[in-house]
C-alpha cells in the first residue's frame, strides 16, 4: 500500500471516504514524519495536539455523514496567516509571542472544510525574499540536493517552509502567499504545484501584510488536481477585505477537462533574458511543444513592458511594505525593548525586531514615498504597472493562457545569491509581472535540471479564469509526468 504520507490530497480524500484509514491516522502518520525531518526548518511551531484533536473531529463528521471538501487533509499553514491563539510570527523577532485572537479568512474556510492543521510553516521575514534565509526563525533547507553534491539548497521563498514541507511529505499540501513570485518560485525550487490566484479571489483578512495591493493567498500541492480542490476551499467573497472581489467560486475540479483542443498559448518573446539557464530556455519550448501536442495552439505574442517590471516592483512593494510595517511600534503586540521615552522604545524595538533584508524594505519604501522622491520613483513605478498590466489586457486579446519559464535557474546553494540583493531580486523576473497585473499565474514542476533539480513552467491565466488555467497546467503536468522525489 502507498504511504498515508505519499498520497495526494485527492488519492486521501478517496481513502477516507472508503474508510480504508481515518483522519486520525493520516495525521498520525505527518506528524511522525515532521518529526523526522526536523533538519529541514520547515515549520516555526508544530501543533500535534490541536492536529489530532482536530482529525478526530473530522472523523466524527466523516461517520456523521458530514464531511466537507477537504475533511481530514493536514496542512501546513505559512506563518503569515494569523491562528486564533496559535504563535504568528510572519517569521519575524518583531512579533515574538505573538497570539493572534482571530483566525485569518482562509484558514477559516480550510477549517470549515475540514482540513487539519499541523503547524505552521517557516517563511522569509515578513514573506521578503527569495531564499528562505532571512527568516528570524532559521534557514529551511531544500528537500531537494544537487546530485553528488551534499551543499544545502534553498527551497526559494517566501513560502519557503511550505514548500519544503509539501515535498519532503511532512505535509499533504500547504497555504502560501505570492506578492511577487513567493508561492511560484519556491514551488519551481522544491518541485511541488503553486498556485497564485487573481488578485481578490482570496480573502487577505488576517494575512500579514506586506504589500497590500500585490499580496494573495494560495495553495502549495503535489498535483494540479490538489491545487484545484485547495483552492475551492480557500476561496471566496469575504466581505471584511475590500479588495475581495465578489463572484462565484467555480467548481475548479469539474474544470479539469484534460481537453485543452485550440486554446491559444502566448509565448511572450520578451521573457528570453540574461541569465536565464540553456536548460530552463529548451524545457520552455519543450512546455510549448507538449501543450501543441495536446491540441493547443501557441502564438508569439509581446508583453514590452516587461523589462520594467523589477524595477517597478521594488519600488511599488517596499513603498507599501514601508507603510504596513509602520504598526510593528512595540505597543501592541510583540518584542517590545523598554526605554526611557516612548521615541526611544520605538526606536530599540524596531532596530532590535526587524532584520536587515526588511530594514531594507523600509528605508527604500520611505525614500520612493518622501517629498521630492514621491514623483520621481513611486508615481512612474505606478504609470508602470499600468503598462504592464496593459501589455496583459492586449496579448489576452490573442491569447487564453501564457507560459514561462517560471524562474530563471533551479535551486541554488545558500550563500550563492545573498551577498547581493540585486542578484537575488532576478528570482523574480518571470512571476513579478503577474502580481503587478493581478493575474492568477502557477507554477508546475515540469523537469529534473542536468544536476538532479527540479524545474518549472508557468502559465499565467486572465483575471478570474483560475479554471482555465489549472486545465492548462494539468495537461503540463500529464506529459511532464514530474515523479521524481527529493533524497532530503
Ligand atoms: N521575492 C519577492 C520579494 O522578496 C517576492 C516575495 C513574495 O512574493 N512575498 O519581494
Amino acid at each position: 500500500m502507498t504511504k498515508l504520507t505519499d498520497l495526494t490530497v485527492a488519492g486521501a480524500l478517496d481513502g477516507l471516504a472508503k474508510g480504508s484509514f481515518s483522519a486520525r491516522e493520516l495525521t498520525q502518520a505527518h506528524l511522525a514524519a515532521m518529526a523526522a525531518a526536523r533538519h529541514l526548518n520547515a515549520y516555526i511551531t508544530e501543533t500535534p495536539e490541536k492536529a489530532l484533536s482536530m482529525a478526530e473531529a473530522s472523523d466524527q463528521r466523516r461517520r456523521a455523514g458530514k464531511a466537507g471538501a477537504m475533511d481530514g487533509i493536514p496542512l501546513a499553514i505559512k506563518d503569515l496567516f494569523c491562528t486564533d491563539g496559535v504563535l504568528t510570527t510572519a517569521g519575524s523577532h518583531i512579533l515574538d509571542g505573538f497570539k493572534p485572537t482571530y483566525e485569518s479568512t482562509v484558514s477559516t474556510n480550510l477549517w470549515k472544510a475540514g482540513a487539519v492543521m499541523l503547524g505552521k510553516a517557516n517563511l522569509d521575514e515578513f514573506a521578503m525574499g527569495s531564499s528562505n534565509m532571512t527568516s528570524y526563525h532559521g534557514h529551511v533547507a531544500n528537500p531537494w540536493k544537487r546530485k553528488g553534491d551534499p551543499s544545502v539548497l534553498v527551497p526559494g521563498g517566501s513560502s519557503g517552509g511550505s514548500a519544503a514541507s509539501v515535498a519532503a511529505r511532512i505535509a499533504m499540501a500547504a497555504t502560501g502567499t505570492d506578492t511577487g513570485g513567493s508561492i511560484r518560485q519556491p514551488a519551481a525550487f522544491c518541485g511541488i504545484v503553486g498556485i497564485k490566484p487573481t488578485y481578490g479571489r482570496c480573502s487577505r483578512w488576517g494575512i500579514v501584510a506586506f504589500a497590500s495591493s500585490l499580496d494573495q493567498a494560495g495553495p502549495m500541492t503535489r498535483s494540479v488536481e490538489d491545487a484545484a480542490i485547495m483552492l475551492g476551499a480557500m476561496a471566496g467573497y469575504d466581505p471584511k477585505d475590500s479588495t475581495s472581489v465578489d463572484m462565484p467560486v467555480p467548481d475548479f475540479r469539474a474544470a479539469l477537462t484534460g481537453d485543452i483542443r485550440g486554446m491559444k498559448i502566448g509565448i511572450p518573446k520578451e521573457y528570453r533574458v540574461d541569465g536565464m539557464s540553456a536548460e530552463i530556455e529548451k524545457l520552455w519550448a519543450q512546455g510549448a511543444d507538449w501543450l501543441k501536442a495536446a491540441g493547443a495552439i501557441p502564438v508569439e505574442i509581446s508583453l514590452p513592458h516587461t523589462k520594467y517590471a523589477l524595477p517597478t516592483y521594488y519600488i511599488i512593494a517596499p513603498a507599501e511594505a514601508s507603510s504596513n510595517l509602520a504598526r510593528y511600534d512595540g505597543v501592541r503586540f510583540g518584542l517590545r525593548v523598554p526605554a526611557d521615552t516612548l521615541d526611544e522604545m520605538y526606536e530599540l524595538t524596531r532596530a532590535a525586531g526587524f532584520g536587515a533584508e526588511v530594514k531594507r524594505r523600509i528605508l527604500i519604501g520611505t525614500y520612493v514615498l518622501s517629498a521630492g522622491y514621491y514623483d520621481a520613483y513611486y508615481l512612474r513605478a505606478q504609470r508602470l504597472r499600468s503598462l504592464i498590466a496593459r501589455d496583459f489586457t492586449e496579448a489576452f486579446k490573442q491569447v487564453d493562457v501564457i507560459l514561462t519559464p517560471a524562474t530563471p535557474t533551479a535551486a541554488f546553494a545558500e550563500g550563492e545569491n545573498s551577498d547581493d540583493p540585486v542578484a537575488m531580486y532576478l528570482n523574480d523576473v518571470f512571476t513579478v509581472t503577474v502580481n503587478l497585473a493581478g493575474l492568477p499565474g502557477i507554477s508546475v514542476p515540469a523537469a529534473l535540471s542536468a544536476e538532479g533539480l527540479p524545474l518549472g513552467l508557468q502559465l499565467i491565466g486572465k483575471a478570474f479564469d483560475e479554471a482555465t488555467l489549472l486545465k492548462a497546467g494539468q495537461m503540463l503536468e500529464k506529459a511532464a509526468n514530474f515523479t521524481a522525489r527529493p533524497g532530503m
